[in-house]
């Protein structure tokens, strides 16, 4: 069955796309825990992240520090802090949630954004990314 990211990575869905390149997208988490949370999931839709071939792992985490990289440069936090869950979405992927001075992540306490706040998000990510 295709999985919602990559519904989503074809356009078929809509997302606060980040980044992309041949393997690789990221968008905003459509529920965040942070304003900026991002995930990062290879294109090939492979459920479990330790099913990844090492190199595709490895490459989704210089992906995904890149993209850390253009969220530091947007929302103000102390680091970006880098989960995977999984038990969601059976498609790969990485949670990159900027983390506060508490340097905590709490998956049950959302963030309410209205869709303008989640635009100008993504747009501002998304010029810091190179
Ligand atoms: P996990 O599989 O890692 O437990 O959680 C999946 C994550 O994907 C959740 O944080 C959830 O908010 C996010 N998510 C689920 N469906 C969508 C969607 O359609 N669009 C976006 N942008 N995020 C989604």
């Amino acid at each position: 069955m295709t999985s919602i990211f990559s519904k989503i990575i074809a356009g078929d869905i809509p997302c606060y796309k980040i980044a992309e390149d041949d393997r690789f997208f990221a968008f905003l988490d459509i529920n965040p825990v942070a304003k900026g949370h991002t995930l990062v999931v290879p294109k090939e839709e492979i459920d479990y992240i330790y099913d990844l071939e090492d190199e595709l792992l490895g490459d989704l985490f210089k992906f995904s520090k890149k993209v850390a990289a253009a969220i530091e440069k947007v929302i103000p936090c102390e680091r970006i802090g880098l989960t995977v869950l999984g038990l969601e979405v059976p498609h790969a992927h990485v949670h990159l949630v900027p983390l506060d001075s508490r340097g905590f992540i709490d998956f049950k306490n959302k963030v309410q954004l209205e869709k303008d706040e989640f635009v100008a998000i993504a747009q501002q990510i998304a010029q810091n990314f190179s």
